[in-house]
């Protein structure tokens, strides 16, 4: 790699971030167009950027609306004059350029960088209070929020925020951020759990190669120590990292018990995250635990009417219909959709309107309303074990011991819920010769998820996961 390479790959996504301002790019054609672009090689004058498709479309898209952006911003880089050429991905280009992984990496790691005043507390700036539709999924979420915003540190103290994939947990959390930094002299901090690891794991790396260890080790937890709000995003990641979970702990304690603030994210309530020691569990619980449900079909539809002002594009209201009611387990996911029709529409020119036939021919792979989703016991299977952190082959075993005993009465219970298979079909699958235990499972379990709404909750989760899947 020569000189010029080096620093291409080490700023890439910041010379795009600047391609962003420079020309006033919205939120969504960054996204669609230029964030996943990589960077392939630079030849003599030759700049070679990779597209990570195979759309031709898509190809001369960029190209034409893209080229003289990046060939102005190299030149204000390296005060050269590039020319700048766009390809597309082919077996050959594959694992070069800079992988959505490493790019990330990247990126992420900007936020410990002293000098980035602007991204010290690490905030997606898109995520706000404002553009977050409240509706009865998320109220209680989202006032609790509201209250953590406007007092930091008071009340609610962890706030612990938790539901499935895709559901406005970032977004809530991170409105959080912005609004106590647009309010307050504080310093706040969004971290992923994944990032927090890292750092740690830095930290201990550089510590085993001498006296500069423990310096790496004291400027973690300055850094952890000296902020006032503390977002820790998708925590779950750190459960089952003994080092990662240690030194996280030590900076909760810290924080809380000088009256710091700190919000926390995951996919699920935290006395079901039975890995973690007890003590921390009841920690995490100790503020306000909220959850957030999937959304129902008029907030579906706010969600994305405001998603579509935001963008200041028309889409007709049968096409968001459309949408709406078949997309309803994860707002990521009818996001997508709806960036599916924006991005086919912007191929095809702003003057064309996109018809309803039209749209339901681009998300035929994403929606497909007339097929009935296929729910079999293998992914019933999958998903349950995939939930409790297990193997399949533990729930279809013998054993009998209590963190395999539960599972396999959900799988029994789900099976008959969500299949047509016979209580001795089930029984079978797990090399019973009689179904009375089934039986006495898929009763236990729904006797139980009357007046356990934990065990419900749990059931809901591994659903949607199912039916997501
Ligand atoms: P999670 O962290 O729960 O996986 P995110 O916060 O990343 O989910 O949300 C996924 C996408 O859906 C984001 O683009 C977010 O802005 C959007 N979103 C989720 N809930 C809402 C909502 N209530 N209003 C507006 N946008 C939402
Ligand atoms: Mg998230």
């Amino acid at each position: 790699m020569n000189d010029t390479e080096a620093l291409i790959r080490s700023t890439w996504e910041q010379i795009k971030e600047n391609i962003r301002e420079e020309n006033d790019i919205t939120d969504i054609a960054y996204n669609i167009w230029v964030k996943p672009l990589q960077f392939y090689s630079c030849e003599g004058n030759i700049f070679t950027i990779l597209i990570p498709d195979t759309n031709t479309g898509m190809l001369d898209y960029i190209s034409k609306n893209y080229t003289n952006c990046f060939q102005d911003a190299l030149y204000s880089l390296l005060s050269e004059k590039y020319e700048v050429v766009f390809i597309l991905k082919t077996k050959d280009t594959e694992n070069t350029g800079i992988s959505d992984k490493e790019s990330d990496s990247i990126s992420s790691g900007s936020y410990t960088h002293d000098e980035d005043e602007v991204n010290e507390s690490n905030l997606n700036p898109k995520y706000r209070f404002e553009n977050f539709v409240v509706g009865s999924n998320n109220n209680l979420a989202h006032s609790a929020s509201l209250h953590v915003a406007e007092s930091p540190g008071k009340e609610f103290n962890p706030l612990f925020i938790y539901g499935g994939s895709g559901l406005g947990k970032t977004h809530l959390m991170t409105s959080i951020g912005h609004y106590i930094i647009e309010h307050s002299n504080m310093k706040v901090l969004y971290v992923t759990s994944e990032q927090f690891t890292n750092e740690v794991i830095e930290s201990i790396r550089f510590g085993q190669t001498g006296s500069a260890g423990s310096t790496a080790m004291t400027k973690f937890r300055e850094k952890y120590r000296n902020i006032d709000v503390l977002l820790i995003d998708d925590i779950q990641f750190i459960i089952g990292k003994p080092s990662t979970q240690e030194e996280f702990f030590h900076t909760f304690n810290a924080l809380l018990n000088s009256g710091k603030s700190i919000v926390i994210t995951s996919d699920k309530h935290p006395s079901l995250m039975k890995e973690l020691d007890e003590r921390y569990r009841s920690r995490f619980s100790s503020g306000l635990c909220v959850d957030i449900q999937p959304p129902i079909y008029e907030t579906r539809m706010a969600i994305l009417q405001k998603y579509a002002g935001s963008l200041n594009i028309k889409v007709s209201n049968d096409i968001i219909d459309y949408i709406a009611k078949n997309i309803k387990s994860n707002v990521r996911e009818l996001e997508g959709a709806f960036n599916q029709i924006y991005a086919k529409s912007k191929l095809d020119g702003d003057e064309c309107e996109m018809t309803l036939e039209n749209a339901m021919d681009i998300l035929k792979d994403t929606i497909s309303p007339n097929r009935p989703a296929v729910v079999t016991a293998p992914l019933i299977l999958e998903e349950v074990a995939k939930y409790y952190g297990i193997s399949p082959e533990d729930i279809t075993s013998k054993k009998r011991n209590a963190e395999i005993v539960l599972p396999r009465q959900i799988f029994m219970y789900l099976c008959r819920e969500m299949t047509d298979i016979t209580l001795k079909g089930i029984a079978a699958l797990l090399d019973k010769k009689d179904h009375s235990t089934v039986l006495h499972g898929y009763n236990k379990i729904s006797d139980e998820i009357k007046t356990n709404s934990e065990l419900r909750e749990t059931i809901d989760l591994i659903i949607n996961n199912i039916k997501s899947s």
